[in-house]
């Protein structure tokens, strides 16, 4: 077979930049993907109950970047939905992130008045603080004893799960994707678009890649195709180290394993997401039909069990954010340069980066306009 762009990977980078070469330079493209399916991590299917549930785990999409929206917007209507996530604190459920909501349900109202007052007078109305910055800054003796209590009861055992490590041993932006917020607001997210693809992911995606242009090979890794395709370029998706053949060594990743529950029940939880930072082996709960608003009779939810990543045995869903470990990544991506550009990096494995699916998106669609396009 010969085509002009051999894609490795139908997930939202592989996808995007299959659907703009089509379209936009009438290229010929064939995406290579190892899966039974496309869609990548964003994969979701109708369980044998008939609940649609998203089988790498649940995936919200939210973004400020106007342009991304509009453009998936061409391939899927949107179900309004903002996530809500509640996490048990000393028994309770309060609201995540950590807001004056959480404070109110935690402490004793005049404590809290007390404990609010100062947070105001310190950051001011509307403001996000990561809680490593909070650890840092707070002043006085009541700021302080709260920036220890969450820090112990929300992030430290929750982070030592997701990750094996301690929040100050990974990048500061790993926790500061979930700061304090001195706010009411109790929406996960606050970015301007937020919503969930109205007939789901995987059909978003057939809509993606339905271009006379686009073949899909699925069930195949790029491994198997050497030698039975010819190509001019090619885009590869997947972890950047196994590329070179781990040349310079494996870079490390996170993984997960999933547990789907079906109950009898109409719903099994209050919000979309519920976070146990200090109980249990698994971090978190999500109810899809939360998320969806599919009306059923019944409901699946999925447990998360955080796992290290083996390769050959499990999936690496997480690079991870830690000085190191890019420094590692760094090596590879020297590797890159030597291949006078035929073959193109993109996307949260082959770019090292803990990306969310907008971020996936933007990165395509820039590669695309930067270096493809012209
Ligand atoms: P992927 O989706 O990983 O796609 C890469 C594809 O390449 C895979 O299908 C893989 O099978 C294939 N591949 C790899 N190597 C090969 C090979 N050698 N041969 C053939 N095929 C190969 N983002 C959000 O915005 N909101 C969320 O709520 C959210 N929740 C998440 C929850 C979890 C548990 C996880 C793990 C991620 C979540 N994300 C979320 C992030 C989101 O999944 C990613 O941003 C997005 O999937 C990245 O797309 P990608 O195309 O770069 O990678
Ligand atoms: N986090 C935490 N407690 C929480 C929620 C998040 O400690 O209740 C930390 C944890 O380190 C987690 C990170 O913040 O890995 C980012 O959380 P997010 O919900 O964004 O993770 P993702 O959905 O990407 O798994």
């Amino acid at each position: 077979m010969k085509v002009d762009w051999l894609i490795v990977g139908a997930g939202f980078t592989g996808a995007v930049l299959a659907e703009r070469i089509a379209s936009q330079l009438g290229k010929k493209v064939l995406i290579v993907e190892q899966r039974d399916h496309i869609a990548g991590n964003a994969y979701d299917y109708y369980d044998e109950h008939g609940i649609l549930v998203h089988k790498y785990g649940p995936h919200i999409f939210h973004t400020n970047a106007k342009h991304v929206w509009d453009y998936l917007g061409k391939y899927t209507e949107w179900h309004s939905y903002y996530h809500h996530v509640l996490g048990y604190v000393d028994g309770k459920p309060v609201p995540i992130p950590f807001n004056l909501n959480s404070l109110y349900t935690l402490f004793p109202p005049r404590y809290a008045d007390k404990l609010a007052d100062q947070l105001l007078a310190q950051y001011g109305f509307n403001v996000k603080v990561p809680i490593l910055k909070i650890r840092e800054s707070a002043t006085g003796d009541d700021l302080r004893f709260l920036a220890d209590y969450i820090y112990n009861n929300v992030f430290y055992h929750y982070t030592r799960k997701q990750w094996d490590l301690t929040p100050e041993e990974l990048g500061p932006g790993v926790t500061a994707r979930v700061p304090i917020y001195i706010s009411r607001d109790d929406r996960y997210f606050q970015d301007t678009y937020q919503g969930m693809p109205k007939l789901g992911y995987t059909e978003m995606f057939r809509n993606l890649l339905n271009h006379k242009n686009i073949k899909v090979l699925l069930n195949t890794s790029f491994k198997e195709l050497e030698g039975e395709v010819q190509y001019e370029r090619m885009i590869f998706t997947g972890p950047i180290d196994d590329f070179f053949e781990h040349c310079h060594g494996e870079l490390p990743y996170r993984s997960l394993h999933f547990k789907f529950i079906h109950s009898p029940e109409d719903n099994m939880q209050a919000v979309g997401t519920v976070n146990y930072p200090n109980e249990y082996a698994y971090t978190r709960t999500t109810e899809f039909k939360r998320l969806t608003g599919q009306r059923t009779f019944g409901t699946t939810y999925v447990e998360e069990y955080p796992q290290a990543y083996k390769r050959g045995e499990n999936t690496p869903y997480y690079p991870i954010p830690k000085e190191e470990y890019r420094e590692l990544y760094r090596r590879y991506e020297a590797e890159v340069t030597r291949l006078n550009g035929r073959v193109l990096f993109a996307g949260r494995l082959a770019d090292y980066q803990y990306y969310n699916m907008d971020q996936a998106v933007a990165r395509a669609l820039s590669l695309f306009e930067k270096t493809i396009a012209v």
